[in-house]
């Protein structure tokens, strides 16, 4: 969820994008197209409205689960102004300057909890919350080779101190965060010494532990034996992490249009 906005006349979710340029709804299978003047296809999304009702479905679920009642309503907000060519009628889809009055007619609507239920379910919301990274979406095999920041393409070995992206050309010279980070959100939470030596090429242990000691991960066994597990919770609240997350959804513009950038990610401070 983009953002969940709790009042005595129920949850709205806004579901936020940052498409912009022509698009048009599709429905059989349920798709965001973005076309040129010509109205050719230049990018298929998920659509965003299919993926809210999703979302809005799983809140009611999770409220029942924790003994709550409260409406869930959702929409979708375009945050850049995109022309929208088709779309079927009635659909929950919004600008960015629509959404004060959206709010404010939510807020109008008759009361369905009271303020001890509110907040209740904003607080089991808040201890509930787990942090999100939103990488490495694009990626579809597995990790074997160094990754390319720039569209996360196989890198390959260029010199000494550089490897070379086999479809952008890009040159990277520090591949190790980004390439762990896909490692162990795609594979597997620990990596071995050994298997840190056969991705980057590394001809001894002791290179492997400094690549190692770039991410916060904790040493696991000894000697040749040694592997290194990650914990979730750590990598999502270290800046290192964060900030590679945030440069290579900087890099990647068509994942940062639908999932929005990491700062979108934080929570919103609850106000008392
Ligand atoms: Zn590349």
């Amino acid at each position: 969820m983009d953002l969940a906005f709790l009042s005595n006349s129920g949850i709205l979710l806004l579901e936020c994008k940052q498409i912009g340029g022509r698009l048009r709804f599709h429905s059989g299978p349920a798709e965001l197209r973005k076309v040129d003047e010509e109205g050719r296809t230049l990018a298929v999304y998920d659509c965003p409205v299919a993926q809210m009702q999703d979302q809005r479905q799983n809140l009611l679920q999770w409220l029942t689960m924790a003994g709550f009642r409260s409406p869930v309503y959702g929409v979708v907000v375009f945050a850049n102004n995109p022309i929208i060519e088709e779309i079927k009628s009635g659909m929950p889809v919004f600008k960015l300057r629509e959404t004060r009055n959206l709010i404010r007619h939510h807020i109008g609507q008759q009361p369905m909890i009271n303020d001890r239920e509110l907040n209740q379910i904003a607080d089991a919301m808040i201890s509930h919350y787990i942090p999100y990274l939103p990488f490495p979406l694009k990626i579809k095999d597995f990790i074997i080779t160094p990754i390319c920041f720039d569209c996360s393409s196989s890198l390959k070995r260029h010199s000494e101190r550089s490897w070379k992206c086999i479809r952008c050309g890009h040159i990277e010279y520090k591949p190790y965060i980004l390439t762990l980070l896909a490692w162990f959100l795609l594979l597997r939470n620990t990596i071995t010494s050994a298997e840190i030596m056969k991705l980057f090429g590394l001809k001894t242990h002791k290179a492997a532990r400094s690549v190692a000691e770039g991410l916060p991960l904790k040493k696991v066994g000894a000697g040749k034996a040694s592997a290194y597990a990650a914990d979730y919770k750590k990598l999502v609240s270290t800046s290192i992490v964060l900030d590679a997350v945030q440069t290579w959804l900087e890099h990647n513009r068509q994942t940062k249009d639908q999932y929005g950038s990491l700062k979108d990610h934080q929570p919103a401070a609850k106000d008392h």
